[in-house]
């Protein structure tokens, strides 16, 4: 009976059911297919940088293949991994944090989501504030646990004000989550919004904090950014910083994230990775050390190349008729506002009546890929990713302009 295909009925897990695939995923996939099929698509929906990783780390991910270093690892990551973390976090906190703080996983992505499965239980809360990364609340919902959605104001440049955190907070909240900067508006909070968020916390004991810091060396600011556990000592025994190399050294395929925490918390997170992946891949950490402790200049380079995009794009987009973006501290998106562009009709005599909409106009009119902001829990507007060459910028925000000059 080789080859023969048998269907059987399948029904998976109330969790599955309860999740959905990440719309950055799903876009990318379409944009593939649109791609073979011969269109020219100008894809700004992608999550991760343009560049290769550097060379250096290349090189220390080879050697350690030829030195052997191709078994499990401890669970919580080799030793020299964890030392380059704790350094990293040293030289950017002036935190110390004894070696039980710190875990490696395969991805921030795999952390966090180990984070929830470690801490939640049904019916417990996380606060979300929007706009947020497309994960977080799938991954909750994964782990049983409630996502509590907060609709930040374009007043306070969509970040979670201590007001709106102190009415968030209930008797079952575990977590809030803060990711600054932020995927997807690029935001982040200043030393003295975190201070103030601290201050509620501080009369609220139970709630922990997943402070998502994966975007922090991508900054366009005077001032270096301060990590909330710097920032916010009184809380921060309750703070679970996430990191990782994906986007500061251009890593999103070695797999490679970290978290540090009080050593309670991390050894849970220890216990379901040592019956899950066991570690991450002993290479990519043998990469990660050469990237946490190596030459910096990559980071510096690239943040340069971000920001004359960043500029070029906010400009050309402000430019755009209906169009307002978020002016971004850091990452590599931009977050654009389209409610202008609500009530107007296509040359089809469509009316655009949402973001999905403009989205799907954008894609078919102009061969624009963009994500729209209801993935993110904020509408309507639509994300682009600026982690791409200048001229495909360019052209691609003529390809809107023009696009948008044709709706009535
Ligand atoms: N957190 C945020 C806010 C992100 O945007 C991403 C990736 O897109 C991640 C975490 C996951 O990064 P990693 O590649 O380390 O899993």
């Amino acid at each position: 009976m080789t080859g023969t295909h048998i269907a059987a009925p399948f029904t998976p897990a109330d969790r599955v059911r309860r999740i959905k695939e990440s719309p950055s995923t799903a876009a990318a996939a379409r944009v593939r297919e649109l791609k073979a099929a011969g269109n020219r698509i100008f894809d700004f929906t992608v999550g991760q940088p343009d560049f290769d990783t550097p060379q250096h780390i290349k090189d220390a991910a080879t050697r350690a293949m030829h030195a052997g270093d191709t078994r499990y690892t401890s669970v919580n990551g080799t030793v020299e991994l964890r030392a380059a973390i704790r350094e990293r976090m040293e030289r950017t906190s002036g935190i110390s944090y004894p070696d039980g703080s710190i875990t490696v996983g395969g991805g921030a992505k795999q952390v966090i989501y180990l984070a929830f499965s470690a801490t939640l239980d049904a019916g417990d809360e996380v606060i979300i504030p929007t706009p947020y990364w497309v994960s977080y609340p799938d991954m909750v919902g994964a782990n049983d646990g409630t996502p509590v959605v907060v609709q930040t104001k374009a007043q306070d440049r969509y970040k979670i004000t201590p007001a709106q955190l102190r009415e968030a907070i209930t008797p079952r909240t575990r977590w809030l989550i803060l990711n600054s900067p932020s995927n997807p508006t690029g935001v982040a909070y200043t030393q003295a919004e975190l201070h103030a968020l601290a201050a509620v916390l501080q009369e609220a004991p139970h709630v922990w904090v997943l402070s998502d810091e994966i975007y922090d060396d991508i900054t366009f600011t005077d001032q270096p950014l301060l990590g909330l556990a710097a920032a916010a000592p009184s809380i921060r025994s309750r703070v679970l910083t996430v990191n990782g190399v994906s986007k500061s050294y251009a890593m999103t395929g070695w797999r490679l994230g970290y978290a540090v925490g009080v050593p309670a918390l991390i050894g849970a997170i220890n216990l379901l990775q040592s019956q899950t992946s066991t570690c991450p891949s002993s290479i990519s950490q043998a990469g990660a050390v050469a990237a946490l402790t190596g030459d910096q200049s990559f980071v510096a380079e690239t943040v340069r190349a971000y920001r004359q995009r960043r500029d070029r794009a906010l400009e050309l987009i402000a430019d755009v008729d209906g169009l307002n973006p978020i002016e971004p501290d850091g990452a590599f998106y931009l977050f654009v506002d389209c409610e202008g562009l609500l009530g107007r009709r296509t040359p089809q005599g469509a009316e655009l009546t949402n973001d999905q909409e403009v989205t799907l106009y954008l894609l078919e009119e102009a061969g624009v890929a963009v994500i729209q902001g209801s993935a993110f829990g904020a509408e309507p507007f639509f994300r682009m990713s600026y982690a791409t060459d200048l001229d495909t910028i360019e052209d691609g925000i003529a390809a809107i302009a023009a696009a948008v000059a044709r709706l009535q």
